[in-house]
C-alpha cells in the first residue's frame, strides 16, 4: 500500500495520479479483502482500547462526492462505537471563527485508546478558505507549517495520524452528482451549491496539490487514494489502516496477579446465587 504514500517534500501533480486505478485487483478480490480488513479492524480496535496507550487520528479529505461518508461507513462499519468517533467539520460557527482555526479541531483529537475519524478537517483552512478567498494569502500560506507542527505535537504525545486524500476525476464527480437525481434516497444530498464549487475545480486541484506537497510528513503522512471506484477506495483505506495498526505491536494489558486464584471464589458465587 506504500505506493499511495506521498513521500515528504514531494511535488505532487494530481494529473499524474490515475483516479480510476485498480491495479491487478478484481472487484471480487477487492471486496473480499475489505471484508477481511473490517474483521481485523474490529479486533485491532479492541486491542487499542484495552491497551489504552495510543490514540489514532484518521483524516479524510476530498472534493464533494469523493466518498468521505461512504469510506467511513464501509471501512468502519464493524468497529465498536465505544472508542470510535467520527467528527464532521462544517462551516465554522461565529464562536469558532472568533478563535484560531485549530481551536475547534484540537478539542476533537482522540483520547488514548480511541480512534477519531475526521470527515473534513483543519485542512479545510488551506482548501475552501484558500479557494473562496475567505482569508488573504498572507494568512493561509503560514498554515501549512502550523499544521505540521500541530500534528507533530499530537504524535509526540502518542498519536498515530494517517491522512487520506480521496482522488476522483472531474467526470466521476459529474456522474455522482447526476446519480443523486436518479436515486430517490439520494436526492436529499443534491445541493445546487455543489455546482458552484465545481466551477473552482482547477483551483481546488492546485490547493490539494500544495496541501499534499507541504504537509505529508514522516509523522503524519498523506495517502492519495484512487477513488473513482468505490470498492477499490475502501480496500486501500482499510488496508493502510490495518497494516499500520498491526505494525504498532500492541499488547493486551497484563491480567491482575494470580487471576486463577479467583476462579474458585467466582464458582462459589455462582453456586450461592443458584441456591
Ligand atoms: P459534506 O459536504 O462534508 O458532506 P456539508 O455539505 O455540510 O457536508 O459541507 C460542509 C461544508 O463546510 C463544506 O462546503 C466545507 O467546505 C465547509 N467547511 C468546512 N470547514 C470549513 C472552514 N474551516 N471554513 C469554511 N468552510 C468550511
Amino acid at each position: 500500500m506504500d505506493q499511495y504514500l506521498i513521500p515528504p517534500n514531494s511535488q505532487v501533480d494530481l494529473g499524474e495520479i490515475e483516479s480510476y486505478y485498480t491495479g491487478e485487483v478484481s472487484k471480487k478480490k477487492g471486496r473480499s479483502q475489505l471484508k477481511k480488513c473490517r474483521k481485523e479492524l474490529m479486533d485491532l480496535q479492541e486491542l487499542l482500547y484495552a491497551e489504552n496507550k495510543r490514540q489514532i487520528l484518521i483524516v479524510l479529505q476530498g472534493i464533494d462526492t469523493s466518498g468521505k461518508d461512504g469510506t467511513i461507513r464501509n471501512v468502519f462499519g464493524d468497529v465498536n462505537p465505544q472508542g470510535t468517533h467520527v467528527i464532521s467539520f462544517k462551516v465554522p460557527t461565529r464562536h469558532e471563527l472568533a478563535r484560531d482555526y485549530l481551536w475547534r479541531v484540537h478539542q476533537h483529537t482522540p483520547a488514548k485508546g480511541d480512534i477519531v475519524i475526521f470527515n473534513r478537517s483543519h485542512y479545510e483552512d488551506v482548501l475552501v478558505v484558500r479557494v473562496q478567498n475567505l482569508v488573504p494569502e498572507s494568512i493561509w500560506e503560514k498554515r501549512y507549517q502550523h499544521i505540521n507542527e500541530f500534528e507533530r505535537l499530537l504524535v509526540d504525545e502518542g498519536a498515530v495520524i494517517l491522512k487520506f486524500f480521496l482522488h476522483i476525476s472531474k467526470q466521476r464527480q459529474a456522474e455522482r452528482l447526476l446519480a443523486r437525481l436518479d436515486r430517490p434516497n439520494k436526492r436529499w444530498k443534491f445541493n445546487p451549491a455543489d455546482l458552484d464549487e465545481r466551477k473552482h475545480w482547477v483551483n481546488y486541484q492546485l490547493a490539494f496539490e500544495e496541501m499534499l506537497s507541504k504537509t505529508s510528513t514522516p509523522w503524519a503522512p498523506w495517502y492519495v487514494v484512487p477513488s473513482d471506484r468505490k470498492w477499490y477506495r475502501n480496500m486501500v483505506v482499510g488496508s493502510v489502516i490495518v497494516d499500520k495498526l498491526k505494525s504498532l505491536g500492541m499488547q493486551f494489558p497484563e491480567a491482575v496477579p494470580e487471576i486463577e486464584s479467583f476462579r474458585s471464589t467466582l464458582e462459589g458465587m455462582i453456586e450461592d446465587a443458584q441456591a
